[in-house]
């Protein structure tokens, strides 16, 4: 039986589908304006280990991910660049596909645009509308009415007072009260904008959840997920507006992923300490490189913070390589031979331990207990055990050869790291001469130094 912790109801729960043996599940995906950073891949990766456990513990999943394709910061960045916003959004989807094959994740069932689901949005903001839950505005704005909303707060545990007093709101004149949100913003010159019985306008950030939600998946769905920033206000805003409109509950199971932080300190780009997901992987051996950011991505529990540095890193590298280690020198039973038994003891436990709320440090554990077991007693049927797990998870389906030999080049990229550091280490002790030796041995190397304002990056020339 698998039990999910519900970030509504603060408890794990047995879970229930609404349908049996379906589960319709929504995730807040990205906005593209950028390629997505390592604290973005974190919940794409978490969401797609849920996906692929669903999978396996025997569900039909339609697995819906939403893409933000139009909002303030793509609308800036696109200025910035001097490119249409189809364009940049065109080129950062296709970019963001690439990113999360290398990290192994199954494409959702559906992931839709929110530029093409504007009639569902305005829909959806109608029927608010004509419940007395939303209202225009004088400006040709449209808000949502949270004292019209009795459950306002439920989720994020805040009552609509509370809020009143905490937060810093900017008092605007359209609004009915201070903390009520746009559905539906009037045109602004140069941005895009739709037709609607409001005038021309784009719509807000929350209603498109709500309206791709219900257009795919129907009115009340089993698991909604994102990421644990996003209970406030985004996924509350999102309640307010499902709820609002069909009077049935929205979300039967919410889940969150906990953060992942840089070296211990919240990411951030004034902080400088963002990495994109394509920045690391370049760094890392072909072979290696996406399998080793998952490993390292999902080992921690979803509901964890966990630490991104580069040390960590390689750690979780030279984990995962001893599990491909085993498999190279103790091949795996052909494929005909074995079947995976979920009776077998090994296999019980890695059940057990997805079960009870996705616990993957546990069910890690019992892949390295099969991999001591491997070594010692060289049993092929152990190895192809092994590698079934694993591949429940998206793991150990490379060639084990190549992957283990990938270790060499990975070596390399660690003591190009440590030349750059100590060459920063020079230049910061005004020892230029050295610094710029440091530079010529990296050179000799094939390798091209960039330096920009966030430090130093680097690739193979
Ligand atoms: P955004 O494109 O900023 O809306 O974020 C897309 C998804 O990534 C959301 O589900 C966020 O909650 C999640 N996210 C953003 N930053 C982090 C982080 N540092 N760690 C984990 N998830 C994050
Ligand atoms: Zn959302």
């Amino acid at each position: 039986m698998l039990r999910i912790h519900n970030s509504l109801a603060r408890e794990k729960q047995a879970f229930t589908p609404i349908e049996s043996g379906k589960v319709r599940m929504y995730v807040c995906g990205l906005t593209v304006y950028d390629y997505f950073h390592i604290g973005n891949a974190r919940t794409l990766t978490v969401f797609d280990m849920v996906y692929r456990w669903l999978t396996t513990a025997g569900y039909e999943v339609k697995y819906v991910r939403n893409i933000t394709d139009v909002d303030d910061k793509i609308i800036e960045r696109a200025n910035r660049n001097g490119e249409a916003i189809e364009a940049l959004t065109a080129r950062m989807v296709a970019a963001m596909h690439e990113d999360c094959d290398r990290l192994l994740m199954l494409r959702p069932s559906v992931e839709p645009r929110a530029t093409h689901h504007i009639d569902n949005m305005l829909g959806l903001i109608g029927d608010l509308v004509s419940k007395g839950k939303a209202y225009p505005a004088s400006n040709g704005d449209v808000y949502y009415a949270v004292r019209e909303f009795a459950g306002y707060g439920k989720l994020s545990g805040k009552s609509i007072d509370d809020l009143r007093a905490g937060e810093r709101i900017a008092v605007d004149g359209h609004k009915r009260d201070p903390l009520d949100f746009v559905l539906w913003k009037a045109a602004k010159p140069h941005e895009p904008h739709w037709c609607s019985c409001y005038g021309e306008g784009r719509p807000g950030w929350h209603i498109e959840c709500s309206a791709m939600s219900r257009a795919e998946l129907g009115e009340t769905i089993d698991i909604h997920g994102g990421g644990w920033d996003l209970q406030f206000p985004h996924h509350e805003n999102e309640i307010a507006q499902s709820e609002g409109a069909s009077g049935k509950p929205f979300v039967n199971y919410w889940m969150h992923a906990a953060f992942l932080n840089m070296d211990n300190e919240k990411m951030s780009k004034s902080l400088g300490n963002v990495f994109t997901t394509r920045e690391i992987l370049v760094k890392l051996d072909p072979v290696q490189g996406g399998e080793t950011v998952r490993f390292f991505l999902l080992r921690g529990h979803y509901r964890s913070e966990i630490n991104y540095t580069w040390d960590i890193l390689q750690e979780a590298r030279g984990a995962l390589a001893s599990l491909y280690t085993a498999l190279r020198d103790v091949p795996p039973a052909p494929a005909a031979d074995f079947e995976l038994d979920w009776n077998d003891p090994h296999a019980r436990r890695f059940h057990e331990a997805m079960s009870d709320d996705f616990n993957t440090p546990m069910a890690f554990a019992v892949l390295f207990e099969l991999r001591n077991e491997i070594n010692r007693t060289r049993d092929g049927r152990l190895a192809a055990l092994l590698r079934a797990l694993g591949g429940t998870l998206g793991f150990l389906q490379a060639d084990p050869a190549a992957f283990v030999q990938g270790m060499a080049a990975a070596d390399e990229t660690a003591e190009i790291e440590a030349l750059i550091a100590a060459r920063a280490e020079a230049k910061k002790a005004r020892n230029f001469a050295e610094a710029d030796r440091i530079r010529d041995e990296i050179k000799a190397r094939g390798i091209i130094l960039e330096d920009g304002a966030g430090g130093t990056t680097w690739r193979k020339a």
